[in-house]
């Protein structure tokens, strides 16, 4: 095997997935599983599947067409891009919209090739990123939409906890089932589903606090890492090391903590600083900030404390730890969500799944 690798383990994410599909069936809850942190890879996906979740939802088309062959329902995520209507349509069943003139363009294409395209509207619940914020644009919009004969509105929904950091809670989510209340009324149309937003939302099941009328959650860091994405707290019987990043040691050194001679900038521009904790065994990684941010990865070991980087030099303090490496030797860390997505999208980094 060839290094640096993420390491992943496909039996840890099935466990994930099922513990939060039971947690989400006793609140009367479907899940579309996302794929986007680990770039859709069907190994993966298959995994999802297997432990029950109900829609596959990527924000990329590149994405959703590597996931063509799994005959369930698929969502795309962002907000189409008029210029790749044509895709949408060909590979997602249904998509989260908040432009008419984006849906106009989707259901041109949809009659184009004899399908109906689903449509779930974006309600922007106060997190300022995608959706409406106005309701009376939303109402106009959806009598705008019903007379297109491409698309079909089947929902509406929301995204959270995403730029503004708003966490989801019975005021907003109320808003969200209170306007569909009014939009099921006011057009005599019957909204399948409601879709409350994403791994943030789990924080209100784990604590029985659900909301009544919201059936659908968009899940990926919680079945990936096991955690509710309000508050970061883990999930009772999940893990959070099925993505593990291993690493190759390329030197092994003495050296004193402080650089000798003027310091000026480092390869990234900035001018660094140091403490002294005399001299340190320092220890260098194959891998580097090309590939990783240094916040998005924790040693597994506790002895090891991370010291820096360059593109491609990731320098470790070993000195505390108990075990005595040696050249050649693997040192393993867990991932963020963050860390996952740019160890998955990186060529640089192989893909050994278990
Ligand atoms: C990525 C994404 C999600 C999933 O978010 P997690 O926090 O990973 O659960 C849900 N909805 C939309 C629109 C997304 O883009």
């Amino acid at each position: 095997m060839e290094y640096p690798k993420i390491k992943i383990d496909l039996d840890k994410i099935e466990h994930n997935v099922k513990v939060i599909v039971n947690l989400c069936k006793r609140n009367n809850i479907e899940i579309a599983g996302v794929t986007k942190v680990f770039c859709a890879n069907p190994e993966i996906t298959q995994a999802y599947i297997t432990g029950g979740i109900a829609y596959l939802a990527d924000s990329r088309v590149e994405n959703l067409i590597k996931l063509k062959d799994f005959n369930i329902p698929k969502i795309m995520l962002r907000l189409p891009m008029i210029s790749e209507v044509e895709k949408v349509v060909e590979f997602s069943d249904i998509s989260l919209n908040s432009s008419v003139e984006t849906i106009k363009a989707l259901s041109e294409k949809a009659i184009e090739k004899g399908k109906i395209h689903k449509i779930i509207l974006m309600v922007d619940l106060g997190d300022l990123r995608e959706g409406f914020y106005d309701e009376e644009e939303l109402y106009n919009t959806v009598e705008e939409i019903l007379k297109l004969r491409g698309i079909k509105l089947i929902g509406i929904g929301t995204n959270l906890t995403c730029y503004g950091g708003v966490i989801p809670d019975e005021t907003n989510l109320g808003r969200l089932i209170k306007v569909g209340k009014i939009i099921e009324k006011k057009y005599n149309i019957k909204l399948e589903i409601i879709s409350g937003g994403n791994s943030s939302n789990l924080y209100l099941l784990l604590k029985d606090k659900n909301i009544e009328g919201i059936n659908n959650l968009r899940l990926g860091e919680s079945l990936v890492l096991g955690r509710e994405t309000s508050y970061g707290g883990k999930i009772d019987d999940t893990y959070d090391d099925a993505f593990q990043l291993i690493t190759e040691i390329i030197e092994i050194k003495e050296k004193p903590s402080i650089p000798t001679g003027e310091v000026g900038m480092d390869a990234f521009g900035k001018v660094p600083t140091f403490i002294d904790k005399g001299i340190r065994k320092r220890i260098i990684c194959a891998i580097g900030k090309q590939d990783i941010e240094l916040d998005a990865i924790m040693p597994i070991d506790k002895g090891i404390s991370i010291l820096g980087a360059s593109s491609d030099h990731l320098i470790l303090d070993g000195t505390d730890s108990e075990r005595n490496y040696k050249v050649g030797d693997k040192v393993s860390f867990k991932l963020t969500y963050a860390g996952i997505l740019r160890a998955m999208t990186s060529e640089y980094v192989k893909k050994d799944i278990i």
